[in-house]
């Protein structure tokens, strides 16, 4: 099989001919169709985190594809089923986290991409029960972001608890932020979008945004407070100013939602009017099985609509350059 490897971090991935894998107790493998490029598989390749994966290892946590081979003792999937592979690769199931519905927050949870092998390959393998089915009629190059960028934003709506009435600012209309603003919109919330290309401020607008910020020339902050404050901004974008400047534009009883991660980052967070405005901060990684079988139920239903433009795999290193320049719509989704 072929498959796109980071061999050191910073350095162009390379195109590889590997065995194919074989599937162990509890596994499948899984030919992949589709899979999509998320910016933290970017910071994947560079080492950016304080927790970092082990070169070589092959990247990607939106690959959908079908099963074509079990390991002993699946009895839940069959051959032929078409079926996604989340970030969270694997949890225990038995500790506090995954017993109270948050499996995403599991210790011992192996991350695909991450720290065992990834969607950028034809085949793949998974553990069976973290293989989420994806349901009929959703083509694979939709699924492939809704995998992460889906139930990553899906969530982090959540967890803000977006009520209709609301305003809910989106900063970053990326391939994460392209979904954030659907969701916002299927709770009911008034939808402030923002980033720093036409282009992406241009598919806010299309995707419902009722306000759109553009942060080179505007402060976020100040436009937001001009409507009142945002009762949550989810923070999208890969860029740590943009941390403050939504925190800024926060109504009281306000919630931030930090869901970006740039490398190093951190930000300010002034003790005084976080205690007297009754502000949240709050961090939300992904989404459980569960968070994914919604979005994957909300987009069957025709509510929700993905961007992408296709790539073949061989062009990996130049993809991640248009992503890093902001020239991709919203996201980039391999077809192998
Ligand atoms: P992306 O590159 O597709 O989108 C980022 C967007 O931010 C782009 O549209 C860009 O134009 C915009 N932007 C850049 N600077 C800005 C600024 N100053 N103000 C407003 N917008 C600005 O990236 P993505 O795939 O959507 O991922 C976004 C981040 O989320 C990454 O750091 C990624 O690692 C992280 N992520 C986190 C989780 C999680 O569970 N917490 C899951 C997936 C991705
Ligand atoms: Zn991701
Ligand atoms: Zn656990």
């Amino acid at each position: 099989m072929k498959a796109a490897v980071v061999r050191s971090f910073g350095q162009p991935l390379v195109i590889e001919e590997r065995p194919d894998p074989e599937p162990g107790p509890g596994q499948v493998r899984i030919r992949v169709e589709a899979s999509g490029l998320c910016h933290t598989d970017i910071h994947a390749a560079h080492g950016d985190w304080p927790v970092k994966p082990n070169p070589p290892f092959i990247p990607g946590h939106e690959g959908v594809g079908i099963v074509e081979a079990l390991g002993d003792g699946v009895t839940h999937l069959a051959v032929g089923q078409r079926v996604a592979v989340p970030w969270l690769g694997w949890a225990c199931g038995r500790c506090e986290h995954c017993l109270s519905g948050w499996e995403t927050l599991c210790e011992q949870q192996q991350n695909t991409g991450y720290s065992v092998d990834g969607g950028y390959a034809e085949k793949m393998l998974a553990p069976a029960d973290f293989a989420a089915p994806v349901p009929d009629g959703i083509d694979p190059r939709d699924a492939a972001p809704l995998t992460c960028a889906g139930v990553t934003t899906y969530k982090a709506l959540k967890v803000a608890g977006v009520r209709p009435t609301q305003l809910v600012a989106i900063s970053g209309v990326g391939g994460l932020g392209h979904l954030a603003v659907q969701y916002a919109k299927i709770a009911g919330a008034t939808v402030a979008a923002i980033d720093v290309t036409d282009d992406k401020l241009e598919l806010a607008r299309e995707l419902g945004a009722d306000i759109l910020i553009d942060a080179r020339t505007e402060d976020p902050a100040e436009v937001l407070k001009q409507h009142g404050g945002a009762h949550a901004a989810i923070a999208l974008a890969v860029n740590e100013q943009a941390f403050a400047s939504v925190y800024g534009g926060l109504r009281r009883g306000g919630k931030l939602v930090m869901v970006a991660l740039p490398a190093g980052g951190t930000i300010q967070v002034p003790i005084f009017g976080t205690v007297l405005n009754g502000t949240s901060v709050i961090g939300s990684i992904v989404g459980t099985r569960q968070d994914l079988d919604e979005v994957f139920q909300l987009h069957a239903a025709g509510r929700t609509k993905v961007i992408y433009e296709t790539r073949p795999l061989d062009s990996v290193n130049e993809s991640i350059a248009e992503v890093l320049k902001g020239q991709i719509k919203a996201r980039i989704v391999f077809e192998m």
